[in-house]
């Protein structure tokens, strides 16, 4: 999910709207904005689809004043159970004695069916079936004085990855967790701030990036300054490598580098790792492109692009039904055949997830005449599925859960298939000596199956580790 918000510039709703239509690609499902205006309080409205045909109407954001606002686009994760309904889109909002408070949240909370089933118990009205609802009602519960130290005090209670925001009548309030696995930026505009998943958001409001929030940090903005706290236990940081190689938009700015050289980097460090001979190297666009270009570069094998994109489909795998993400790929992608044919050709994409994707593009290129089909992927194997906000298939599903990579380059009929290694990967994040395994510096559960943040919800489903 994308979450973004504003405090200190006149309709700060506008540019909610504007921010979230720049972190669509974290969720493309549905989209809510809440703005605070101190003659008409708190308004809000949530729609299903894209922000720019929800949010661009004049009538609608006429409805939504204010100087203070936060919104969230939304897809679904691990843990919902099909179609969203609309009373589960972001933000959420509660009233309490010190007023009101609304929050957006991008993660997944796994303590969340405990949590829930226990407030419940205690007399908790869930309005909706998402784990984030458990914030408002850990905050409801609290005695803190405060609404921030409500939220300190819930989000104590919370396992999982959240990076939260938030705000009061007077406040935006920005969190992360502990192990910051989820992204959130600081950006000042004017004279007024701005908190955002990415930095791409700042840019398209005019906004200057300022920092990244911190792992484990909770800052409480007004016009006049950024108040910060440390309230959780100090961890190491966890941040979730797999924003580097899909989630994050290239033209955002991940630990002081561009996302777009960090994957250039990945496709240098896998045509190192995994060369062969080929006419050709073609991304599966768009999440490929940058890591094709890298593969090309490094190689001296001439970039191409044999696979065209249409513009005006999403990501495939938003799409929630499988019958949907079948179909969804010839609708998405075509050869360009004139280029293909006779060739041999390297196809570069981020990631191998069901193996759809990729099944799909080797028989379109196949059909198109191509001599030899190579596939190179600028990730580890996906063999665990993610339960900190990312959405992969229960496990079984992952192609690689129950296959070799050799068993699966011949269940996807290519020539040849490879991974970047584990170590390739955090060498392209930056990491010189490759990864840490004693403690690893970063997330990468879903390629490794090492869980940071056990998930207990799922563990008490049966999953096993
Ligand atoms: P597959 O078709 O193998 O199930 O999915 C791989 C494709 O989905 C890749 O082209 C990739 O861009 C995209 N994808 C990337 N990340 C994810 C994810 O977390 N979950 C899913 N289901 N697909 C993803
Ligand atoms: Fe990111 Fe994978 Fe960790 Fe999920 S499991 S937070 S996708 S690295
Ligand atoms: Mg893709």
């Amino acid at each position: 999910c994308g979450i973004f918000g504003v405090v200190g510039t006149s309709e700060a709703a506008n540019f909610v709207a504007l921010g979230l239509h720049a972190l669509q690609h974290r969720g493309q499902e549905a989209g809510g904005i809440v703005a605070y205006e101190p003659d008409l309080g708190f308004n809000s409205a949530r729609r299903f689809g894209y922000v720019r045909d929800n949010f661009t109407s004049q009538k609608l954001m006429e409805t939504l004043p204010g100087s203070l606002a936060i919104g969230h686009v939304r897809y679904s994760t691990a843990g919902s159970k099909g179609q969203t309904a609309i009373r589960d889109v972001q933000p959420f909002f509660g009233e309490f004695s010190m007023g009101g408070a609304a929050i957006a949240h991008n993660g997944n909370i796994t303590n969340a069916d405990a949590l829930r089933r226990e407030l419940i118990e205690r007399g908790s009205i869930f309005q909706s079936s998402s784990d984030s609802e458990c914030i408002i009602h850990l905050m409801a519960r609290s005695m803190g004085r405060s609404i921030p130290d409500r939220m300190e005090e819930a989000l104590r209670k919370v396992e999982g990855a959240f990076s939260v925001v938030a705000m009061t009548r007077t406040k935006l309030i920005g969190v992360r967790d502990p192990l910051g696995v989820r992204p959130l930026v600081l950006g000042k505009i004017g004279s007024g701030w701005a908190l955002s998943s990415e930095t791409c958001a700042l840019d398209i409001i005019g906004a200057e990036f300022v920092r990244e929030i911190e792992p484990g940090e909770m800052v409480v903005i007004t016009p006049a300054g950024v108040e910060s706290h440390f309230p959780f236990r100090p961890a190491k940081s966890r941040f979730c490598i797999f924003e580097h190689v899909y989630f994050s938009r290239p033209d955002s700015i991940l630990g002081g580098r561009s996302v777009y050289e960090t994957r250039e980097a990945i496709g240098r460090e896998l045509a190192k790792e995994a060369p062969v001979e080929a006419d050709l190297v073609c991304p599966v666009p768009d999440s490929g492109t940058p890591a094709a270009i890298g593969y090309s570069l490094e190689s001296g094998i001439p970039y191409a692009m044999g696979i065209i994109r249409n513009q005006y489909m999403g990501r495939t795998f938003i799409e929630p039904t499988e019958q949907i993400r079948n179909m969804g790929v010839r609708l998405k992608l075509n050869v360009n055949r004139a280029l293909i044919k006779g060739k041999r050709v390297i196809l570069v994409d981020d990631s191998v997830v069901r193996g759809t994707t990729s099944r799909k593009i080797k028989e379109m290129i196949l059909d198109a005449g191509a001599a030899e089909v190579h596939f190179r992927i600028a990730s580890p194997p996906t063999a665990w599925p993610c339960f900190y906000g990312v959405d992969t298939p229960q496990r079984e599903k992952l192609l690689a859960a129950t296959m070799s990579e050799d068993e699966m380059r011949d269940h996807l009929g290519v020539d040849s298939l490879r991974f970047i290694s584990l170590d390739g990967l955090y060498r392209a994040v930056g990491e010189a000596h490759g990864r840490d395994s004693d403690s690893p510096q970063y997330c990468d559960a879903c390629f490794s199956g090492e869980y940071p943040v056990a998930p207990s919800d799922q563990l008490e489903k049966g999953f096993a580790l």
